[in-house]
């Protein structure tokens, strides 16, 4: 088994037909990676939450990170490493239409709501909606993939 880069358009495509990414954000030096499902449009993962510690965090820094793989064995396995920027679409003001695009493209899903939506102790009720969606702005990609042939050789 050998291991080769993969170009952007490789990446892309890994990106583009999964929907499950380990999301990793960072806080006074503290990493801190959730799984979480996406969903793709150009540039930008949406991504749909709860209130609670990755919102917290990425609002005090929105630089994230993260990994999203095919997996068929040891030895086939394409996986994409991003890095990108959190971007809140509250439920309000300019970002309102993203936000409703980011809807429709996650409710395609079954139960696409389910993991983000329920928590471990039942959740405070208030008059705010606690549904929060928010984007990941692709900075950069990189990814390898496992290959049967050395990469350079014909
Ligand atoms: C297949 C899959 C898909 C998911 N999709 C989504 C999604 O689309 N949106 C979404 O918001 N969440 C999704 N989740 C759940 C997500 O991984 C988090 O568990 C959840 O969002 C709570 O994160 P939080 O930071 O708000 O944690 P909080 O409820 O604030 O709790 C923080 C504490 O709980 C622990 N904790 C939180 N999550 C996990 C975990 N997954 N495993 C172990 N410990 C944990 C942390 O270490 C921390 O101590 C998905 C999970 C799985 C397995």
């Amino acid at each position: 088994m050998f291991v080769k880069e993969m170009s952007r358009q490789e990446c892309y495509e890994v990106v583009a037909s999964g929907d499950l990414a380990r999301l990793a954000c960072c806080k006074n030096d503290q990493p801190y990676i959730v799984p979480i499902t996406y969903a793709l449009a150009g540039t930008h993962l949406y991504c749909f939450s709860m209130p609670g510690q990755k919102i917290d965090w990425m609002r005090a820094n929105p630089k994230v990170c993260l990994q999203i793989d095919e997996f068929s064995g040891k030895c086939k396995w394409r996986s994409v490493v991003l890095t990108g920027q959190f971007r809140e679409l509250p439920p309000a003001g300019g970002r309102y239409s993203e936000r409703l695009d980011a809807w429709s493209l996650l409710e395609k899903r079954v139960n696409w709501w389910e993991p983000g939506g329920l928590k471990p102790v039942p959740q405070q009720i208030s008059g705010a909606s606690a549904h929060i969606y928010f984007s990941v702005d692709i900075d950069e990609m990189s990814g390898r993939q496992t290959s049967e042939v050395e990469a350079g050789s014909s």
